[in-house]
């Protein structure tokens, strides 16, 4: 985002404003990509134009069950988030990172790639998933290591945000403190308010925010607009379908590692990874080299990977956490504890993703809750 304003220039469209703004978009270059209903779930892919948003479409989500339904409107965002994220593009499952070829007398040569042709302009990022990229960006780009393919990938990225109207029955970012209403990090935010005539509040929160705003149509919103606006995400912070007591968490997951309730979720843990792959903070990847059985050719892909694989663990002689006790108890106390110490902040926003598509339904706030529940006692078989 460059260039950020500090009195929000706003303004209010009709939803074939929509279309506007995805024509404008590219038009200035971007690779838009944003929501669509495809294969029975809501993905994230190029748009072409707004009609290809999820129109009418709903998510119902619960532990370990997902499905889409129409609604009785034409929202276009009326769903709160589905199995895809922001990071597929940023952070890609796959990618390749470079490769070499061997020269007769010579030193390899080494190409690495290129970094993508256009900038994103991603449509439709809900505030957990605004704090999630924040998240990612403190972790790649703002340590002490920058990931030159995601740095790349962020590198001008155009951030249109929507104020969330439709939590689902997993969110809980308003216990995480991340929602559901965008306050920065976007250059456009879009509030869809559907009571009356249906229409967007769209706000610039960059220059370049308000550049593209300028080229909606938009008309200048009222005080009833910003109000009906306001409405959307108050009655959303009201409906959250999960909530977790989480000002302390750090500090009772480090003094409960060894809770009875580790044991018990082991019990029914898949060690499947599902979880750290929806998420849309986790960032482990490894890398693999493929070389061609002549020997003069080598590639270096990376991919995502996960602290559910036992491999992911492996330190000269075996892993470090053999148990699908050790490996959930790794993913929850890091995800909730240590990353504040690592990165300064919960590496969690509240998207309810893990839950939703868990097979087996593991909820973290049942499970963070259960741990309250029994701060400070023992497992004796594994202490
Ligand atoms: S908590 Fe659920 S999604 Fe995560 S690894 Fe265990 S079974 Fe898989
Ligand atoms: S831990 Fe679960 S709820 Fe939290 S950000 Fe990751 S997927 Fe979303």
């Amino acid at each position: 985002m460059t260039g950020t304003v500090t009195t929000p220039m706003r303004g209010v469209m009709g939803p074939e404003g929509l279309d506007a703004l995805v024509r404008s978009l590219a038009g200035r270059g971007y690779r838009v990509v944003g929501p669509l209903a495809r294969g029975g779930v809501i993905v994230y892919d190029d748009l072409a134009s707004a009609d290809e948003l999820p129109a009418g479409w709903t998510e119902v989500q619960d532990a370990a069950t997902y499905r889409l339904e129409r609604r009785d409107d034409e929202a276009r965002f009326g769903y709160p988030v589905g199995p895809h994220s922001w990071k597929q593009f940023l952070l890609p499952a796959r990618v390749r990172l470079w490769q070499a070829r061997r020269r007769d007398g010579d030193a390899p040569e080494i190409v690495e790639e290129s970094p993508p042709d256009r900038p994103f302009a991603f449509v439709g990022v809900r505030s957990c998933d605004l704090h999630a990229i924040a998240v990612q960006d403190r972790v790649l780009l703002e340590g002490t290591y920058v990931d030159r393919d995601y740095a790349a990938r962020r590198e001008g990225a155009f951030l249109v945000a929507v104020n969330c109207g439709t939590p689902g029955g997993t969110c809980f970012c308003t216990s995480m403190g991340t929602g559901p209403r965008a306050e920065s990090g976007y250059d456009l935010a879009l509030t869809e308010i559907l009571e009356q005539e249906h229409r967007f509040l769209v706000e610039a929160g960059s220059k370049r925010g308000a550049e593209v705003l300028a080229e909606l149509g938009a008309h200048p919103a009222t005080e009833e607009d910003v109000e009906a606006a306001r409405r959307v995400t108050d009655d959303a912070a009201h409906r959250m379908g999960r909530q977790v007591e989480a000002g302390d968490l750090r500090d009772l997951l480090a003094r409960n590692v060894e809770n009875p309730r580790f044991t018990a979720v082991a019990e029914r843990c898949l060690t499947c990874g599902n979880c750290t792959l929806v998420c849309p903070t986790c960032f482990c990847t490894s890398v693999d080299d493929v070389n061609v059985l002549a020997g003069d050719a080598a590639k270096r892909w990376r991919r995502w990977d996960s602290c559910y694989s036992v491999d992911y663990s492996y330190i000269h002689g075996g892993s470090v956490r053999p148990s699908s006790r050790a490996r959930y108890r790794q993913w929850l106390t890091h995800k909730f504890g240590t990353w504040v110490d690592q990165f300064g902040t919960s590496g969690c926003v509240g998207c309810g993703r893990c839950i939703t598509w868990c097979p087996v339904g593991i909820d973290v706030t049942e499970e963070l809750t259960a741990i309250r529940a029994t701060d400070g006692e023992v497992d004796s078989a594994h202490a």
